[in-house]
């Protein structure tokens, strides 16, 4: 029986109560017939590591993490400590530490999810954003000069390579290559930038060319924004930079019905590093400590995970019963309009996946 070592990083606020529920969620996948274990490792980084060591991990947490099969993580953000520093000291830390460029991010709606878009149904929204993960604006080149005088200066310059852009390309192609309807929208904003974003255009065109089955086009950022509300059955897979995807995702999310579902991988392709899977939300500090998360987006990115590690049977199984238990509005957390909590929505998924 294989045993996949998996990192769980809980981090702050409902990442604390989200990553549990999934932990257990998996568990309940695992043994017996399934032909697989996990053997999990929970690390106690984030801000209340910060407020006891001045750092959101150890120096050496990489080298701690870089051996498993793959990471779980929760979120970054604690109301007490700049998010810039919790951010860039564990999430971007692991993402760029460990190469792990395509963010992927599935958007669908659940069955029994009301939905923002009355115009739509549920099988006219079903998208992957790619979003580069690795450079773009979030490279973090830039600084800061004669702070707090009159002249102070701030810079943060996007990045760009040749590289870094021909790899993103080729993997939001073969994504949606992958897919039924074989079809990516490049989204680009090379009207305004008119450096980078031009090389982005280039490289896209280029890189088509390995892939004739795909049908691809162009789409200015804000203009996307606009065709995702009133036309998203045009849209299938779609690949931005770091900046724009992100954004972009904060909407898919809500045009699907709420933040709390989403999932995200954060995956290196070339599996020379483990890859990291999350919900997109963040810490919620609003809810934290009450058990009232949605443990949904958690659910979903287990699939994810699942999915990378080429358990695809046990990924289906637990997307059928994430959608089973989305179908009942009794089993709805407050972001969904109900009033169940996480560890009822927890039990319900447990429950569906013992009674198969
Ligand atoms: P947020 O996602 O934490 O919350 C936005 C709103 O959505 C809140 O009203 C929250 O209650 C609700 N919400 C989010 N997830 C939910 C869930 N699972 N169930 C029910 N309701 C849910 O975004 P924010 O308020 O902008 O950020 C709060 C903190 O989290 C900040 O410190 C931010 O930097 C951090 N953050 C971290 C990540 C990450 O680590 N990936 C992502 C986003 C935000
Ligand atoms: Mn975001």
């Amino acid at each position: 029986m294989k045993t996949y070592k998996i990192a769980c990083i809980p981090g702050d606020g409902i990442g604390k109560e989200v990553i549990p529920a999934g932990q257990e969620v998996l568990q309940a996948l695992a043994g017996g017939g399934a032909g697989f274990d996990f053997q999990f490792t929970s690390f106690g980084w984030g801000g209340d590591w910060y407020r006891a060591h001045g750092t959101m991990m150890p120096d050496d947490g990489l080298e701690q993490i870089r051996g498993m099969d793959a990471i779980l993580f929760g979120s970054a953000g604690d109301p007490h400590i700049p998010d810039h520093i919790t951010l860039w000291g564990l999430r971007l830390k692991i993402c760029q530490g460990f190469d792990q460029y395509a963010n992927v991010r599935p958007t669908r709606i659940l069955p029994g999810i009301d939905a923002p878009l009355k115009r739509c149904g549920p099988a006219d929204l079903d998208w992957v954003i790619v979003r580069e993960n690795s450079e773009g604006e979030y490279a973090g080149v830039g600084g800061r000069a004669h702070q707090g005088h009159p002249i102070e200066v701030a810079t943060d310059v996007s990045i760009l390579t040749r590289a870094g852009v021909e790899r993103i390309m080729r993997f939001a192609f073969r994504l949606a290559q992958s897919r039924p309807r074989k079809l990516l929208t490049v989204v680009t904003k090379s009207n305004a930038q008119r450096h980078g974003m031009v090389m982005w255009d280039e490289i896209a065109l280029a890189v088509s060319k390995e892939f004739p089955d795909v049908r691809w086009d162009k789409e200015l950022v804000d203009a996307c924004t606009a065709r995702m509300v009133n036309r998203p059955a045009s849209l299938d897979t779609l690949v931005a930079t770091n900046l724009h995807a992100d954004i972009l995702s904060d909407l898919a999310a809500a045009l699907a019905g709420s933040l709390g579902i989403a999932p995200t991988g954060n995956v290196d392709p070339e599996r020379r590093y483990p890859s990291m899977f999350e919900p997109i939300h963040g810490s919620a500090f609003d809810i934290m400590g009450k058990g009232l998360a949605n443990p949904v987006g958690t659910f979903w990115s287990c699939v994810m995970l699942l999915e990378h590690l080429g358990e695809k049977e046990a990924a289906a199984r637990l997307m059928q019963a994430i959608e089973e238990i989305t179908a009942d509005p009794k089993l709805h957390t407050g972001d969904l309009g109900g009033k169940a909590k996480t560890t009822e929505v927890t039990a319900a998924v447990i429950a569906r996946l013992k009674n198969r």
